[in-house]
């Protein structure tokens, strides 16, 4: 216990130092406390040689000379027993918390406002345990410095998930360039013959009804040798676009390659696979395809299509080869019209 007459001195002490900062314009933290409590109380005869120099020299107190008065004569007096083990205690403390990063910062913050309001309150009231207020101001530093840890954790933490974010975009679009052709932007083949596989699968679970249909340009030699490449992949856009405009949101158009297409169609029977291929054909056959160039109107290109429904339990290539052998048909009737599988009559 602190003695009556101890009392009386420290506080004495602790008004002196305050009257210093005052004077001086010296901003009433901790530190700077702890640095003028020192200097009043003649404690140190290295440190109150140095202030009064500074002070007949007439030199500033600003924010740096502080933390260097703190730094050189206050914080060294820190490193005496009990304020250690509780120092290592707290940087314990501090490596638990680092491994809960998210809420660690919060944590630390709170705790260190609490120890200022305990050191404001200390330096408010006549107490002046010397000992009580030291230790306080040295939790302080030890919480500083765990919060500035804290901030770099999570800072690469933050870091390191932007990374992974980033990591897993470019994943995604590795994965997307994949299975998209790279002139109308629609399915590749290969998510395609992945869609039907899945598709397939889904219809025999269910008992539903999957169509396929397969579509292929008319005479497109003919149309790429007139007008051109360029022209020609302008049609191969324009047939894809129509292609996806025409069908549902659960269905799949795909470029098959070259200029064929190809339609995966779940859920639905054999005769609205007709009419849907019987509307695209329509449409292709009203768009005419303008030379951007130019402003020449070219005409309208056509396209042929064979429909099937897939039969549950056989290969998938099977189903895409009676889909082909329906718009070969078609194209041996003389193109620009539908063919069904196994119904001739219902083109
Ligand atoms: P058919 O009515 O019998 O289908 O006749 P076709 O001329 O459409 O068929 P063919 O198989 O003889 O020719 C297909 C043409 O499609 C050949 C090629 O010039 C064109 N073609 C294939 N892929 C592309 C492409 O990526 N861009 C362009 N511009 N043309 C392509
Ligand atoms: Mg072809
Ligand atoms: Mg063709």
């Amino acid at each position: 216990m602190v003695s009556g007459p101890e009392l009386d001195h420290a506080r004495e002490t602790a008004e002196t130092a305050l009257r210093h900062m005052a004077v001086l314009g010296i901003p009433a933290t901790p530190e700077n406390y702890a640095v003028w409590f020192a200097y009043a109380a003649g404690s140190d005869p290295h440190l109150r040689r140095t202030i009064d120099i500074l002070m007949d020299n007439g030199q500033e107190f600003d924010d740096l000379r502080n933390a260097e008065l703190h730094a050189r004569f206050v914080l060294p007096t820190y490193r005496t027993s009990a304020v250690d083990t509780v120092a290592d205690d707290l940087h314990a403390v501090a490596g638990q918390l680092s491994t809960t990063v998210g809420h660690a910062g919060d944590g630390v913050r709170r705790y260190g406002d609490a120890l200022s309001n305990v050191s404001g309150a200390l330096h408010q009231t006549d107490a002046g345990d010397i000992e009580m207020r030291s230790l306080v101001t040295g939790l302080m530093q030890e919480t500083r410095a765990m919060e500035a840890n804290n901030a770099r954790l999570r800072e690469r933490l933050e870091q390191s998930s932007s990374e992974i974010t980033r990591l897993r975009e470019s994943l995604e679009e590795t994965r997307r360039e994949a299975s998209t052709d790279g002139l109308t932007g629609i399915a590749n083949r290969m998510r395609f013959e992945r869609e039907l596989r899945t598709a397939a699968a889904a219809a025999m679970e269910d008992g539903t009804t999957l169509c396929l249909l397969m579509a292929d340009i008319d005479h497109f030699k003919v149309f790429n040798d007139t007008h051109g490449h360029s022209v020609g992949d302008q049609v191969l856009r324009l047939v894809a676009r129509v292609l996806s405009e025409a069908v549902r949101p659960g269905d799949l158009v795909a470029r098959y390659g070259g200029e064929e297409f190809t339609v995966i169609l779940p859920d639905c029977e054999l005769d609205e696979a007709a009419r849907i291929a019987e509307r695209i054909r329509d449409r292709i056959g009203h768009r005419h395809v303008v030379r951007r160039s130019t402003g020449d109107n070219l005409g309208a290109v056509t396209l042929s299509l064979g429909a099937t429904a897939y039969r549950f339990g056989e290969p998938i290539a099977q189903a895409v080869e009676r889909a082909d052998a329906a718009l070969y048909r078609a194209k041996q009737a003389g193109r620009n019209r539908v063919e069904v599988d196994g119904d001739p009559a219902a083109a």
